[in-house]
């Protein structure tokens, strides 16, 4: 669909992701620190990443790794303070977000970058109908009157397959279930064909069954408009299904990033191995699960070396370590271990066999 300053084309041409379309976004060295009364936490840690027109990037990590918190400066929407972006850039099509004015990143904001969110019931506004949040966004950035933003909601609402929609435009968010709120979510984000959309957990608040029908409700919405898609998640089977790439972070830093299918199938850094082994299998039945053992690191005390030493059963210092490689005393940079794969453990080549 493509939505154009009072007029909305209902037969869209689908757009296949192009690889070599060029980056849409791009986050460079994005750093960002929450400081605090008890001290200084470091929330994002120099992550790199660029998504383009019609690709869905997956950014997998465990709560508190820093995947919200890095969309969340894209979106501008850090409660600032106590967050501090400190260092690296945001580009939309070349232009560094972080720089421009105010008025310049509301325009991009919306209109250009759009978001949804894991919780529809919080996100959407009790006292108004759907129809009229919605609309809100036509009147906000287009000046459309009140009737014509009515019907653009009534359009979305169908476009987003919520049945009835001329007759449910009326009704209130509590009188929709949380797949159909999170299907308003949607409609409310895509309202101003943004060229990118970022998911913030989108389905982990619904069931199985609604949690398949809302990711194939994006990806046709995807394909049909060729936005790229942020999917930020920490189920790997969502990631598995949707994604055309991953980012799996850890401790505010990005630890491996390919293909999904190359990253599944042989994961090139421990922790996304551990990952991958904590899958439940359907066929080993009254198996034992295999979890990392130990919790994710407190921000606010990130280990040394590499973050992820505490937890890391290959983990190796001192005499066993190689000369630069130890766990405990060297941060081991982000590098290409194979050719499109990147990762950073010092050992990664061991962990692919290669
Ligand atoms: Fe484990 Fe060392 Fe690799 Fe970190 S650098 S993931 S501690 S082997």
């Amino acid at each position: 669909m493509s939505i154009s300053s009072g007029s909305i084309s209902s037969s869209p041409a689908p757009v296949a992701y192009d690889p070599g379309s060029g980056p849409v976004l791009e986050v460079d060295d994005l750093h960002v620190e929450f400081r605090t009364r008890s001290g200084v936490v470091s929330a994002v840690n120099g992550i790199s990443y660029s998504v383009d027109q019609g690709e869905t990037l997956a950014i997998l990590g465990e709560s508190g790794s820093g995947k919200s918190v890095s969309a969340q400066a894209i979106m501008g929407i850090l409660d600032s303070p106590p967050a501090v972006i400190t260092g690296g850039g945001i580009r939309f099509q070349g232009r560094d977000m972080l720089t421009m004015n105010a008025e310049d990143q509301r325009q991009i904001r919306g209109p250009g970058i759009s978001m949804i969110f894991q919780d529809a019931l919080s996100a959407l506004n009790p006292v108004y109908s759907v129809g009229f949040q919605i609309g809100e966004m036509f009147r906000a950035h287009r000046g459309t009157s009140r009737k014509e933003a009515k019907q653009h909601a009534v359009e979305l609402m169908d476009r987003v397959r919520i049945p009835a929609a001329a007759r449910r435009v009326n009704d209130y968010p509590h009188q929709f279930s949380g797949g159909m709120r999170q299907r308003v979510m949607i409609a409310m984000a895509l309202a101003l064909d943004p060229r990118i959309l970022i998911a913030d957990e989108p389905t982990t608040a619904l069931d199985v069954t609604v949690q398949a029908q809302v990711m194939d409700l994006l990806k046709d919405l995807q394909r049909d408009t060729g936005m790229g898609l942020i999917l930020i998640t920490h189920d790997l089977g969502v990631v598995n299904e949707v994604a055309d790439r991953v980012a799996v972070m850890y401790a505010g830093k990005i630890v491996e990033t390919g293909t999904v299918d190359d990253v599944f199938t042989r994961p090139a850094h421990p922790y996304t191995l551990g990952l991958m082994n904590s899958i439940p299998q359907v066929e080993a039945k009254g198996g034992r699960l295999n979890p990392i053992v130990g919790q994710p690191p407190n921000l606010a005390a990130i280990p040394s070396g590499c973050s992820f030493h505490p937890r890391c059963p290959r983990a190796r210092s001192g005499v066993a370590a190689a000369p630069g490689r130890d766990c405990v005393g060297d941060v081991p940079p982000l590098r290409l271990v194979v050719p499109g794969r990147e990762a950073a453990c010092h050992y990664s080549e061991e962990v692919l066999g290669v």
